[in-house]
Order: structure tokens, then sequence, then C-alpha cells
């Protein structure tokens, strides 16, 4: 059977990554997160002293894009690709608030995007792809046959994403939380380039009062009418 381009787009803490990734487990395809690309470049320009106290060296970062390499390899103990930059894992490091409060700004170049863009469609060229993100319904794979649009009240979004860390033993207080939920939601829908938007042919899916499990099987069941099974 033909395997068809599945694009997921979004609010930042929607759920997005694990509708994504529980889908592609239980259909055989491949997951790409695509915002953990623009992590890894936000946690490199960090860690490489180019993003210092808000301010974004531009001209080093597009002398250096090319030779950011990132990579996904997947890992059966948490049924999920990590991320790798240059070699190193890296799957923690760029899901702290750090990360998550700089990387709207590094998301808005134009020459980021069109390298990752690049990347994105390179790895999705075979189809049997899940990729999630904000703009691949848009911009990325145009030409998906199932997109969905997925979307979720900020509060409960924020309040996702505090469990979440705190989950993980993180410090994180709620309140800003939720400043960099609606920031990013701000920035990611009002940049020049590839904003956050629905696309015109996308399903859209309001998650705000759905369980994990409702949410997949809603999923499979857009997934099984787009290939008329
Ligand atoms: O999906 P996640 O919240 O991890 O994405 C992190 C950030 O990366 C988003 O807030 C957005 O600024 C950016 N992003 C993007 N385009 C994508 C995926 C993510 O601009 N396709």
């Amino acid at each position: 059977m033909k395997k068809i381009t599945i694009a997921i787009d979004g609010y930042s803490s929607c759920g997005k990554s694990t509708m994504a990734k529980d889908l592609a487990r239980e259909i055989g395809y491949v997951y790409v997160d695509s915002g953990a690309m623009y992590r890894a470049v936000t946690l490199y320009a960090l860690d490489n002293h180019i993003m210092q106290d808000g301010h974004i060296d531009e001209e080093r970062l597009k002398q250096e894009i090319e030779s950011i390499e990132i990579s996904f390899q997947f890992n059966p103990e948490r049924g999920r690709p990590d991320t790798y930059l240059n070699g190193t894992r890296v799957e923690d490091r760029i899901r702290t608030l750090e990360v998550s409060n700089h990387v709207s700004h590094i998301a808005a170049l134009g020459f980021v995007r069109e390298n990752m863009v690049r990347q994105q469609q390179r790895m999705g060229q075979q189809g049997g792809i899940i990729m999630d993100g904000r703009d691949i319904g848009t911009t990325v794979f145009p030409n998906a046959e199932l997109k969905i649009f997925v979307t979720a009240s900020a509060e409960i979004r924020a309040q996702r994403r505090y469990d979440e860390l705190t989950a993980k033993g993180e410090q994180c207080d709620m309140q800003e939380i939720l400043h960099n939920v609606e920031e990013r939601d701000y920035i990611d829908t009002h940049r020049d380039i590839s904003p956050l938007r629905q696309a015109e042919d996308a399903l859209v899916l309001d998650n705000s009062h759905m369980t994990i499990e409702e949410q997949k099987q809603w999923l499979l069941d857009a997934f099984h009418k787009t290939v008329g099974e």
C-alpha cells in the first residue's frame, strides 16, 4: 500500500508529538519532531555564545548553520527518536525552559528556516512519514495527504508543560510557563516567514478536553479514512 505523508501542526505544548509518535508506532511510519530541530539550533547558539542576553549574532549563525548537523536515532526505551546535535545526544537539554524561552526567536530567522525545511523535505522524500511542527502542512509538505491542526487553550497547554517539567525534576513556575506558551504563540503566529496558521485543507482537533487515548483514536480514524481502509 502506498505510504502517505502526514503533517501535524499546532500551538506549542498541545500534545502534537505524543499523538504523532503513537500513530507512527501503530502504523509503522517514521516520526520526525521538527520543533526538536529548531530547539537543537537554539541550543547550539546558546552553547556557542551566538545568542547572548537575547541578542543573536546572525552573521555568525549564518556562517555556521551549514555545519550544524541534526539527526534522530530511535530510542526503544522511550519509544521515540532522540535528537542528536553534531553527534551528541541532546534530547533532554533541548527541552529545558531556557531553550523554550529562546527558540521562537531563532525559528523566526529566514536562513534557519530555509535550512531546516530543506532537511525536513529530504527526510520525507519517500513518504511514510509523520512530521509535527508549525509549518508542515503549509510549507514543508503542502501536498501531504493528511493534515491535522491541533489546538487547546493556553492555560491547559501550560499546565501540561508544567506537569512534564516537574515530572523530570525541573524546578519551574506556572506563571513563567504560561508566559512562555503565550509568547511563543504570539511570535510563531506573527513572524514574516511561514507563520503558524491552519492549512485550508487541515482537519482541526481541539484536544482541550480529550484524553491521550481519545486523541490517539481520533487520529487513527482520520488516518484510516484518508487511506480508504
Ligand atoms: O514543537 P516545539 O514546541 O518543540 O517547537 C519549538 C519551537 O520551534 C516553536 O515554538 C516554534 O518557534 C519553532 N518551530 C517552528 N516550526 C516548526 C516547528 C517548531 O518554527 N515546524
